[in-house]
This record gives structure tokens, sequence and C-alpha cells, in this order.
């Protein structure tokens, strides 16, 4: 008999038990029990465990409550003559598992519920959880309709109600990191955006995904992968920004919802946070790895409106965060989903690229500090591509190593590189590139091994450049590795020390020879106050305590030279001496006898500031000018385009996408304006800069646009002024600085 069953005949608002004459049910006589029959009925059915019955009086105080029910609290604790609303107390009956109105509003809404979970307040069962009952109860009326108390059923559910609040809980989390799965980052995810377009809130999107996870994975076991996820897992949980939820949406994919954070200076100060974080190391079962991750921001509204439109923007910036190298973050901005096809493309054409001959390898001196002789060569891959020219090795080695299509380029490098360095006159070294991925291959030595025989070029004379990337992963199988390439009789490099994951503690790790010193150092390290300089002569002293050599990447200008030449520095490497040029040219200059580079760059680095945006609407009361930007720094902004704007003018820039920088002509000369911003631009994650906030796409709905994410495009400014027709004449005239012509604006 079901708790239904029972409530059809108890309770009720004729609480009176009323007599029934006995009746014919279907042509057989059935007796009607006795008042005294049907007690005896309740008393048993009460006693079975079933079902308990339960009463309250019009304050919503227990009267009465089954024996066996009572059975369920502490021994002394008195519930007849409490309030029910002490006593017991609803819950909503979803995984949130949170308090609904508390039971004292339901009870004085005097209408019948059915089946509400309730917990027992302040008693465990066996497990430490709480108690758990159904409760179902009807309002009582005397014959006046005064309301006069509840009447109703109460059963045990706590068994079957923490197995399915398990049950729950496992379609909703991650049982590896206790964080949401997938399932339920996308529901939040869609409650959180429906319920903000109402409130016009914002909220960031930011994936990440781990760098090399795998091959712990496929190294250390799958045991010591799901350790090292749960280890993540703790360090997001710590460093995440503040409301965030966090989820594990696929094997080393995680996810953050970040409810009102639209700034995007603190949204790329938490994305390095969590990269550096992430990118300590990890003591694993004994084992020691280091992993890294990548980080791709997109927020609402600006990035998309519908949850479908914000993960695909988040999962763009992913895709160009890791394109751009690891360990680095990216917001969202219209151009990647170009970058996107483009790379699509350029990784259609690399397949051919090889068979099609297509690419080349050209050479870098590397000379001696002191005498400017050349004392080997760095190899560097070219691509002449049939259509669109010469592609950079920064551009298409990361989209191969991608695609995997780095280990058919890397084998192709190491071949030919060895083949014209044996071509070279005398025993010249030949530097040649092994990205992260190819160091994974354990087919690496072979490799090696078979481009050194097919050529003729002795082991010594061939030195591998690696990054600081292979030591993520796990350590032991790198070391490995190295282990196999000494044992060949080449030399090994550490290219680009001090970028990405930098420490000391690898240098002491391994095998190397030589140390290159990352052109970041050596840019502008002869200016007043740069600690390249520093970083420089600590990196030299510390390779000549540990007998290797060090090679400054870059030079470029004359003071640059200057500097390194007083530093302890062996080798030079630069445009100063010489970009990277032909088999042919290399070959003329050997056979030439001349071993000495000459000198030949400016005096002085001159800074070459990245411009993001080309051209810029620019608003002076109510007219919009286009004008090219010549320098951008967080500060300020060079414009030209605009002739005679006096000192003083309040300028609105408008850099596109919704950004929008209010600035003052600080220097004004013909048609170029030195312009200082009101507030400075952060850091974009790939070297630029972009504003901390954007016209938010509710403020341009207001007005009357369609509320939809930032369109590309830079005319925002005036869109969002309702397009006002021109009141007076422009104060400004507009000149074509590209073209000389000029016209009015
Ligand atoms: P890298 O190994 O750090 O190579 C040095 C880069 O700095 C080269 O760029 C070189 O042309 C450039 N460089 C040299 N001197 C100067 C200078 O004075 N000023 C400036 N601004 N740059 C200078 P490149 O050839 O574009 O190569 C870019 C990167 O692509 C390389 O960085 C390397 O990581 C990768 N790469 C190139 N060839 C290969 C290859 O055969 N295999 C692999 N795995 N990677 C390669
Ligand atoms: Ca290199
Ligand atoms: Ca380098």
């Amino acid at each position: 008999m079901g708790v239904r069953g029972i409530w059809k005949g108890f309770g009720g608002s004729d609480a009176e038990p009323v007599r029934v004459p006995d009746a014919e049910v279907a042509g057989a006589r059935v007796a009607v029990a006795s008042d005294r029959e049907r007690l005896e009925m309740l008393d048993s059915f009460e006693r079975s465990d079933l079902a308990w019955f339960w009463a309250s009086d019009a304050r919503g105080n227990f009267t009465y409550l089954s024996a066996k029910a009572l059975e369920q609290f502490e021994a002394q604790r008195p519930v007849i003559g409490e309030p029910v609303a002490d006593v017991l107390q609803a819950m909503e009956d979803d995984d949130e598992h949170k308090e609904v109105k508390p039971i004292s509003y339901l009870l004085s809404a005097r209408s019948s519920f059915t089946e509400l979970v309730v917990c027992l307040k302040g008693e465990e069962n066996t497990e430490g959880g709480c108690k758990w009952w159904s409760l179902t109860g009807r309002p009582q009326f005397d014959k006046r309709q005064n309301f006069v108390g509840y009447r109703g059923i109460a059963k045990d559910i706590t068994a079957t109600y923490e197995e399915k609040r398990k049950t729950s809980r496992m379609a909703a989390f991650d049982a590896l990191t206790g964080l949401s799965n997938r399932h339920r980052m996308t529901q939040r995810l869609t409650a959180a955006l429906n319920a903000y377009k109402v409130e016009k809130r914002s909220c960031a999107l930011i994936m990440l995904d781990l760098d090399r996870f795998k091959q712990v994975n496929d190294t250390l076991g799958h045991p010591a992968g799901d350790e090292l996820l749960r280890q993540v897992s703790q360090r997001l949980q710590r460093v995440a920004p503040a409301g965030a939820e966090i989820g594990r949406i696929g094997g080393d994919e995680f996810q953050l919802i970040v409810p009102d954070l639209d700034d995007r200076g603190k949204l790329g100060d938490s994305a390095n946070r969590m990269i550096q974080m992430i990118s300590q190391p990890y003591s694993i079962e004994g084992s020691r790895a280091i992993i890294g991750t990548s980080v791709g921001i997109a927020v609402a509204p600006y990035d998309g409106i519908e949850p479908a439109e914000l993960v695909k923007a988040a999962d763009l910036a992913l895709y160009a965060a890791k394109g751009g190298g690891r360990g680095q973050f990216r917001f969202y901005s219209n151009d990647l989903k170009e970058n996107a096809e483009d790379r699509r493309e350029i990784e259609e054409d690399l397949r051919d690229a090889i068979a099609h001959e297509e690419l080349v390898m050209h050479y870098q001196p590397q000379v001696c500090a002191k005498d400017h002789t050349v004392r080997g060569f760095e190899a560097l891959m070219r691509w002449e591509h049939p259509e669109q020219g010469a592609i950079s090795p920064a551009v298409f080695i990361p989209i191969a190593e991608d695609s995997n299509l780095i280990d058919q380029l890397g084998r192709w490098a190491l071949k030919q590189a060895c083949k014209d360095a044996a071509e070279w006159p005398g025993d010249l070294p030949v530097s040649v590139n092994v990205s992260a991925r190819q160091f994974l291959n354990e087919d690496l030595p072979d490799i090696v091994h078979k481009a050194l025989a097919d050529s003729g070029l002795p082991p010594s004379r061939l030195e591998l450049e690696i990054t600081e990337s292979v030591f993520m992963g796990d350590i032991g199988s790198a070391e490995v590795m190295f282990a196999r390439l000494r044992k060949l009789g080449v030399k090994l490099a550490l290219d680009d020390f001090g970028t990405g994951y930098s420490s000391l503690a690898y240098l002491r790790q391994a095998p190397f020879g030589k140390i290159k010193i990352d052109q970041s150092f050596v840019r502008g390290c002869a200016e007043e106050g740069e600690s390249g300089r520093a970083i420089i002569n600590a990196i030299a002293s510390l390779a000549r305590a540990m007998n290797m050599t060090t090679t400054a990447e870059g030079v470029e200008a004359m003071d640059e030279l200057a500097t390194i030449g007083a530093l302890d520095v062996d080798l030079v490497q630069g445009f100063i001496f010489s970009r990277a040029v032909s088999q042919a040219e290399v070959l003329a200059k050997l056979e030439s006898g001349e071993m000495r580079y000459e000198a030949v760059g400016p005096a002085k680095h001159r800074a070459k500031r990245r411009t993001l945006f080309r051209r810029i609407g620019v608003v002076h009361e109510d007219h919009h000018y286009v004008a090219p930007v010549r320098d951008l720094s967080r500060t300020g902004a060079k414009i030209e385009g605009l002739l005679d704007v006096p000192i003083g003018t309040d300028l609105v820039l408008d850099l596109g996408e919704g950004q929008i920088v209010v600035g003052k002509v600080r220097r004004s000369q013909d048609a170029t304006q030195g312009i200082e911003f009101e507030t400075p631009l952060v850091s974009d994650g790939a070297g630029g800069l972009c504003t901390r906030h954007r016209v938010s796409p509710y403020m341009l709905a207001a007005v009357g646009l369609p509320l939809q994410a930032l369109p590309s495009g830079t005319h925002l400014a005036a869109a969002a002024a309702g397009n006002p027709a021109p009141s007076s004449r422009p104060r400004f005239i507009q000149v074509d600085v590209q073209g000389g012509s000029s016209r009015a604006g």
C-alpha cells in the first residue's frame, strides 16, 4: 500500500470517522469494519514503518508523530510541542540541495503539499549525512472553517534519497577531480547567460588546455595521469578568480565561468597566475613532471551572447593561444576567426611543401663576440609559398607541431642541414633546431644518426638547439633522450633561454654545452635602466661556472653589440652581422677565406612599437574621422591625418570591437598628434595592447542597435551615438597621409 493509497482514507476536512453502512460490492457482501477495527488497522500500519502519521496545531507546532518516527530523534530531544519548522527543513529536490522556503511558510500558507523532501534538523544518519523524510500534509478546518492545523503522512526515504543524490552528483560532477563536469558546465553557462541577458550582467568564460599532459599520461601511466589532473584541479581552485565555477570538460581541458568579470586587465592577470601555478613542477608517485597550459578567454555579452557563441569564441582564443607558443593566454577578437582559417590553409599546403621543394634551409652565422670571426651557423627553415610568398617559420613551425607534420619537417631539416654543412670548407659546426615535439619521438636518435651517416658529417659538427619546453612532461624520459643523443656524439644547446618556463634547475639536469640568451634580453640592453644587461651578465657568469658557452641572439644595433662585447658572452648572432642566407652564399663566404664579419647596423636600437590598430576612428564632438596610428603604447598614441588639432583637445579614439579610449592631445604638429590616454591600455596576451573595458552591447541595444556580440569594424562610436546627423561643420580637416591628397572629413 503506497502513501497516496493510505492518504485517501486519512485526514481530509471531514475529520470525524464516518460510519458507512454495509454495502454490496460487485455482488459480494463486504463487512465494514467497526471503529475499533479501524483503529487497530491504523495502529498496525503505524508500527509497520511503511509510513507514519503526523499532525500539527494552528501555530505550526507538532501535536502528534507516530512513535516509530519519534525513534528517529535523539532520545532526550523534545519533538511534540515544538514548531515543525524547528525540527524539519525543506530542501530543493535537485542537485543543488539548497534550502527552499522555510517549512513555516508552507504551513502558514494552509494548502496541501505532497511528498515534500525534508531533512531532520540536527539529526545524522549512520553515514554522518542527513536523515531524509518525505512529507505529505493537508490543512484541517473545524466546522466553522477555522484552520486548526495539519495532518499528514511522513515516510523515511533516507536510503533511496541518498542514492539518488549520489547518482545526480555523478551526472553533474567529475568523479576524478570533484569539479563540475561538461554537462553541468553547459547547464550553468546557459542558465547564467540567460539570466544575465535580462540583468545586463557580464560573464567571462575561460578555457584551459594542458600542454604535455598526454605525454605524462603515456609515459608514467594512467594512475599518474589521474593524480596529475587532481593536483592541477587543486591548484586551479586556489588561483581561480573569486566566484568562478570550475569544471573539467574533457581529458585535460578545464573551463571557468566567472560572473561579472569583464575587465581584461584583471582577466589577463588571472590567466597569468593560472599559467604560472600550473607550470610549477609536480611530484607524482616519486616522479617529477612538468606541464604547461594555454588559456583562451571570451566575455559575454561582448564576444557572444548565446552559450554556443561564447564557447566557440573562447575555443578560438584557446586555439590562438596554443598557436602562439605554449604557456600563453589570448582574448577572443574578431580576427581570430580569419586566423583559424589561415592556419587550416597553411596546414593543408604544408603537407605538400616538402614534396614540391618549397622548403629551403638558410644559415645565419654565429660570430665570436671578441674578434667577429665566424664560429658556426644556425640552420633556419624558409618556406617560399607559391601564392603567399615567404612564410615565417615562427608561423608555420607551430602549425606543423600541432598537426604532427613536425616529424617530417624536422627529419628533412636535419638531413638537409647535415648535407649542406658537409659541403662547407673547414670544420665549422651547424646548429639545427629540434622542436620539443620531435624530442618526444623515440626515433629521434636514429633520425639524427641517419642524417649524419648519409651526409658523412662528423657528429661533433652537429649541434641540436632545444628549448626549455622539452623539460615539460616527465623528466625521466627527457633524461633518457639526452643520454641517447649524447652517446651519438652530437652537441646540445639550450635555445631561447630565459623565456617561458625558465628555471636554472634545468641547466644542472641536462648536458648542454651552450646556452642561447633570448633576444628579449638583448633588445635595448644598452639603454639606461634596462634589466637586460644584468640578466645577460648573470646568465653568462653562471654558464662560465658550469663550463658552458653562451650566445647572445638577435643583436641588431651597435650599442647592443658594444654592451654585449663588454660582458662575458662568447658568441653573437644577429642581423648586425648577417641574416640567414642561402647555402650558396655561405659557400661563397667560406671559400673567400674571409672569416670575419663586419658589424653593420643602426647606432641604437629603435623600439618598434607594435601597432595593432592600423586605422582607427577618431571622434570629436559629433564628427567621426579615420586616422592611421603611428605608435601605440599603454599610455598614449600618435595619430596622423587630422590637420592642426589644438593641444588640449579632448578626443575619443575608437580602436574597434567596442574599444573606446578617451584621450587628450598633448603634442600637435601639422597632421600628427600625440595623444595621452585617460586610462592606460592593458596587455592582450599576444604582445599587443587592448582596452580594459569595451562598450557593452547592452548599451548599444539601449540606443536601438540589435543585441549582438560586438561586430568588427571601427565605427562603433558613431553607431553608439545613434548616428546623429552632424549638426555642425567638422572642426578638423582630414588628410590622407598615405596617398598625400587631402579631403574634408
Ligand atoms: P630561433 O631558434 O630562436 O631562431 C632565431 C630567430 O631569430 C630566427 O627567426 C632568426 O632569423 C631571428 N633573428 C636572428 N637575428 C635576429 C636579429 O638581429 N633581430 C631579429 N629581430 N631577429 C633575428 P626565424 O628564422 O624566423 O625562425 C623563427 C623560429 O622558428 C626559430 O626561432 C625556431 O624556433 C623556429 N625554426 C626555424 N627553423 C626551424 C627548423 O628547421 N626546425 C624547427 N623545429 N624550428 C625552426
Ligand atoms: Ca634556434
Ligand atoms: Ca632562439
